[in-house]
């Protein structure tokens, strides 16, 4: 073979190389593309998967018909909270707060009329809340319980007495009301610095008893321990 075929042949032997190189190329590049197809279609899954979590964490956390936080959410927080503040050393407010006369509401009124109630106080409730800590829920039926981590007794009380007249100014027209024909609330207050002998039962019957009073001394008003304002 002269040098002329040889480098021919080379040069064959090249042009093939160099096209199983560009075949080579170009099937990367088709397949990195289809990767980052995939790569944005699991982002996209991901993004769509947190915010699907989220929706299903705040609807097992807030109740239906008010929109607060229900039951279950109320009691981890207490738990929570009365950890933290033991640890702290500082003191933990709640309002226990019933709607007066509710069911005589419901009977005069009707049971729709019973739910718009329930929704439009409760947001007055949650737009109490000052502090990020703060939580309004729905604690059952037509009560509630505000939680004031951190909040001295006297800051809950006066909070207490304003959300009173805040439910007295939404005029909710109750004809069975011994309060000038508007819809009032009870409070019972109860505030205490976390301690070993204590739990977060004893915070709640605190707050039990004080409603109880509120209501056995005619309703409209709230107490704390033994002290008394309307
Ligand atoms: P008091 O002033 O002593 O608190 O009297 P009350 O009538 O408010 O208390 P009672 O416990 O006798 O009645 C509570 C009523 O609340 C009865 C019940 O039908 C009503 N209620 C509870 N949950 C709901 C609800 O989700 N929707 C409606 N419309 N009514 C409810
Ligand atoms: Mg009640
Ligand atoms: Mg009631």
């Amino acid at each position: 073979m002269t040098s002329r075929d040889e480098v021919g042949q080379l040069a064959m032997e090249f042009n093939a190389l160099m096209k199983t190189v560009e075949h080579k190329t170009r099937a990367l590049h088709a397949t990195n593309h289809q990767l980052e197809i995939k790569h944005h279609h699991l982002v996209d899954a991901q993004a769509h998967l947190k915010q699907a979590n989220w929706e299903l964490k705040s609807l097992s956390e807030k109740d239906a018909l008010t929109g607060l936080y229900n039951r279950m959410a109320l009691e981890r927080k207490l738990t929570r909270e009365w950890s933290i503040l033991r640890r702290r050393q500082a003191p933990i407010s709640i309002l226990l707060i019933d709607i007066d006369r509710f069911k005589e509401y419901n009977d005069q009124y009707g049971h729709q009329a019973g739910d718009d109630c329930l929704r439009q106080v409760a947001f007055v409730f949650s737009s109490i809340t000052q502090r990020a800590s703060d939580m309004a829920a729905r604690y059952g039926g037509e009560e509630f319980l505000i939680i004031l981590p951190g909040t001295e007794r006297e800051n809950a009380v006066q909070l207490g007495l304003q959300l009173m007249r805040k439910i007295k100014e939404e005029h909710i027209v109750h004809a069975h009301s011994e309060h000038n024909g508007w819809l009032t609330i009870s409070i019972g207050v109860s505030s205490i610095i976390p301690e070993e002998a204590l739990s977060v039962r004893d915070l709640i019957q605190n707050a039990d008893e004080a409603l109880y009073r509120a209501k056995k001394l005619g309703r409209n008003r709230l107490c704390d321990g033994s002290k008394e304002f309307s």
